[in-house]
């Protein structure tokens, strides 16, 4: 893996006078654009453009993708991200012309298709959590939890009963405290039981009228189900209090068990995790919100209706919470999650559910001899193992990063926090078995280097375009922006 090419900026690699398309001289008189479109041509001087030629940018963007480490290349077991394989009959589906050269400005009377694809994909979404309603507006999970808890607030404030507090217990998601405050709520952790789940005695004695709802990670980011999940929307419920559910990781329970039917109230899905988007690079998500009835006329305007056969928007929607997106959600997501959706069907969803747990626990029991459990309950569609036993003084940062010199992506570290130097393994459903078994023996190698030469792994990555990075440095120091 050796890479003897620094690559430069575009900018850097400007030619003045070097381009890269030949266009015949043109055969019509010059128009200055302001004299067509007047004050709208903004700026007389040219933007600062890299001048190169066709050879140039070529290369330099396929040397930058080589760069880069990806689920079409190898196995990338980022727990919690839910990095499958993404079949490539979506991207064919979502560059179809009719859809991907839309505007979301067209009359409805020309996109009762894509209005049609949008309800097809908010039923079966409703049909896989068990829920009355869904939007499909938000653009990500955490923007689908910042909905689904306005949602549980305008909700409550309807009542009159705005409450204060959101309870989140401490193998929730990171995104979920933050949702929670960013919507005015005051945090308050609780406490995991020594099996990974909430303790329902803990929750009890919290039950006070100021706690406005729950957020649950289900599974948890330890993997784990909460077992007791339905006695918990129950003791929520009692206590004229919401349950929020982060259906991030729906990967491991599709087709088999439904938040709607535990007693959730509302829940979002990440499209790009489970429903097969491409995802990592900060690219366009898709993080729809499924509620109960009760709370569907809360739901982000406009909602999609339905009136004598033709699909409109309907904006006439006095207690919604307001528009959370531009237009109607990252459109091209939605047609791939539909795509994957009806190519699967109902069979092909649970199986893949089946089979991302039966991934993770292969991983979980092959990597058992080599490292340590964070807990040892039964597990979904991840594993979390701690830093305990690494030997020679050799850290989950260390083994990660030598991991990077065997030709992979290194799990998720360090969370959840609740595990001493987790390393939280997540293959999915899309890896064969050869492909997971040349990461147990990558991971079985740099445990034995660990032993003889701990200071070789401690000094990885040595094979990668970048050795170690200064974390905290690049913390708390960014340069985020390019000085020539
Ligand atoms: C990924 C994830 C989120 C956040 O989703 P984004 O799309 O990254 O905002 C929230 N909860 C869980 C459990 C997740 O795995």
């Amino acid at each position: 893996m050796s890479r003897p090419i620094e690559e430069k900026l575009l900018f850097e690699k400007d030619h003045p006078g070097r381009v890269g398309a030949s266009v015949p001289p043109s055969d019509v008189p010059e128009v200055d654009p302001r004299t067509l479109f007047g004050d709208m041509v903004r700026g007389a001087a040219p933007a600062f453009l890299p001048e190169m030629s066709e050879v140039d940018v070529v290369r330099h963007f396929t040397r930058l993708s080589t760069y880069n480490y990806a689920v079409d290349f190898g196995l990338y077991p980022l727990g919690s991200c839910t990095m499958k394989y993404n079949p490539k009959i979506n991207e064919e589906v979502a560059r179809l012309e009719g859809f991907a050269r839309l505007h979301p400005l067209q009359p409805e009377s020309t996109t009762q298709g894509a209005l049609e694809l949008m309800a097809t994909l908010q039923n079966a979404l409703c049909a896989i959590t068990g829920m009355d309603a869904c939007t499909l507006q938000p653009a990500a999970g955490a923007h689908g939890e910042f909905t689904g808890v306005q949602l549980i607030r305008a909700y409550l404030e309807n009542q009159g009963d705005a409450r204060k507090v959101m309870l989140i217990p401490d193998s929730a998601h990171g995104t979920n405290p933050a949702s929670a405050h960013f919507s005015g709520y005051a945090v308050e952790q609780i406490q995991s039981g020594p099996d990974g789940c909430v303790d329902l005695e803990a929750l009890k004695a919290r039950m006070k009228p100021d706690v406005a709802a729950i957020m649950l990670t289900v599974p948890n980011t330890l993997g784990i189900f909460e077992k007791n999940i339905a006695q918990i929307c129950r003791i929520l419920h009692a206590n004229g209090s919401q349950v929020y559910v982060d259906g991030a990781n729906l990967n491991a329970l599709m087709g088999i068990t439904r938040p709607g039917d535990w007693g959730a109230d509302v829940m979002h899905i990440n499209l790009h995790k489970t429903f097969s988007t491409p995802h990592g690079g900060g690219g366009p998500g898709a993080g729809p919100v499924a509620c109960k009835a009760h709370l569907e006329p809360y739901l982000p305007r406009p909602v999609l209706a339905k009136k004598e056969g033709r699909y409109l928007w309907d904006r006439d929607r006095p207690k919604s919470i307001g528009k959370v997106l531009g237009f109607n959600g990252n459109f091209l997501v939605l047609v791939r999650a539909l795509c994957y959706i009806e190519t699967m069907g109902a069979d092909g969803l649970k199986r893949a559910s089946e089979l991302a747990v039966l991934n993770a626990n292969y991983m979980r029991s092959k990597l058992r001899p080599l490292l340590e459990l964070g807990f040892d309950g039964p597990t979904l569609h991840e594993v979390v193992f701690c830093d305990k036993g690494l030997p020679g003084g050799v850290t989950t940062l260390d083994l990660a990063k030598r991991l990077i010199d065997y030709g992979f992506h290194p799990p998720t570290v360090y969370f959840p926090l609740i595990v001493h130097g987790a390393l939280m393994i997540e293959p999915t459903e899309t890896e064969p078995r050869e492909e997971m078994d040349r990461f147990v023996e990558a991971v079985a190698a740099i445990v034995k280097e660990a032993e003889e030469n701990p200071a070789y792994v401690k000094a990885a990555p040595h094979n990668a375009y970048r050795r170690r990075l200064d974390e905290v440095a690049a913390a708390r120091n960014p340069r985020l922006t390019y000085k020539p």
